[in-house]
């Protein structure tokens, strides 16, 4: 298959590419490289089947070309990291929405099967746990611009559900709960590569809040496994939302206890008050867990890798490029 990925060059992207090109596909990747890297995509360059645009979403041209060969669109890039969503609330917003409804009105010209990206932010501080796809969501006010992430990516859903009842677009949309594994950038607040680097430089590790708030990481390597098999299964694409995560829970604490003992660290842990690490009166959400069992029936998915296998690969990860010298 043709595959058209936007934000390749990011996290998610860049593993999906790997595993797109491993399996025989054609991929073509569209990305700013405002939160991704080239570094990320640089191993593929040359490769027969890889193709690639440094260019923005919002450039109609460049994105009905690589939409016009494609039979798919993984739809990625988007304005990303809870850090980048307070500090710049009008480019998350614009990216977010702008550029979804672009990426749509192409693959609905070249009736490209789309797998949007969501969050499990759109659950907002909804507390009835586990999270199911069907659930009421409780977003947060206006006047905290961090839920503008979940307001927009809220609207891409519905676009794309929107584009599969009236125009009969194959749609899925995937709401990604924590995916973490090597590659994945600590710039914009993502918290385990974050801790491991912490760590590995024999720094204090700077939970935020009183670490009681539990998430749950998921392999990017597993992410990636269920992207495929969407791909892969029509039947997915018919306007269905479906959460993609691990079930493991841990609080923030826990977590960083678990980087310290996993690098030998020296072990100190500074709690931040969230209204200093973002913005005053910062909102963030206690618990985060998916229900994964319309997933699972679709497609036959779980998680396969727990957390100590996931620190042990970012572990790895950090520790290579520290001892390359990589600029941070
Ligand atoms: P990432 O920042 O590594 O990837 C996003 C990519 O999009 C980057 O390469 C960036 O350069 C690119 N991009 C941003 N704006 C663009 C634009 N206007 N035009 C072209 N390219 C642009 O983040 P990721 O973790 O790989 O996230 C991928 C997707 O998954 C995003 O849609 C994100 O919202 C979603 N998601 C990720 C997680 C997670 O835990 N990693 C959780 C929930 C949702």
């Amino acid at each position: 298959m043709n595959i058209f990925v936007t934000g390749g060059a990011g996290f998610i992207g860049s593993h999906l590419v790997r595993a797109l090109l491993e399996r025989g596909d054609h991929v073509s990747v569209l990305d700013n490289l405002s939160t991704g890297r080239f570094a990320n995509i640089e191993p593929f360059v040359g490769h027969p089947r890889f193709h690639f645009a440094i260019d923005d979403l919002r450039n109609a041209l460049v994105l009905d070309r690589l939409a016009a060969e494609s039979d798919a669109i993984v739809h990625l890039a988007a304005a990303v990291g809870v850090k980048l969503v307070v500090e710049q609330p009008t480019e998350t917003i614009e990216t977010n929405v702008l550029g979804t409804h672009a990426v749509l009105r192409v693959a609905r010209r070249y009736r490209c099967r789309t797998l949007l990206a969501s969050t499990s932010e759109v659950y907002g501080k909804g507390v009835s746990i586990p999270f199911q796809e069907d659930d009421d969501l409780l977003l947060g006010p206006s006047s905290r611009s961090r839920w503008s992430y979940a307001a927009s990516k809220l609207l891409d859903e519905f676009l794309g559900l929107a584009a599969h009842r009236e125009y009969g677009l194959p749609v899925a949309i995937a709401r990604f709960f924590n995916t973490v594994g090597p590659g994945q950038s600590g710039r914009y607040g993502m918290v385990v590569p974050r801790f491991v680097r912490q760590a590995l430089r024999g720094q204090a590790l700077t939970v935020y809040s009183d670490g009681s708030q539990s998430r749950c990481f998921c392999h990017v390597a597993d992410t990636v496994r269920a992207l495929l098999a969407l791909l892969d299964r029509p039947e997915t694409t018919a306007g269905q939302v479906f959460n993609i995560g691990s079930t493991q829970e841990t609080t923030i604490t826990k977590l960083a206890q678990q980087v310290i003992k996993r690098t030998g660290g020296p072990g100190e842990i500074v709690y931040v008050p969230y209204g200093q690490a973002y913005a005053p009166g910062f909102e963030d959400m206690q618990r985060r867990v998916p229900d994964i069992a319309k997933i699972s029936r679709a497609i036959d998915w779980q998680p396969t890798r727990d957390l100590n296998s996931i620190l042990d690969d970012v572990i790895a990860y950090e520790q290579a490029r520290l001892d390359a010298g990589a600029a941070q």
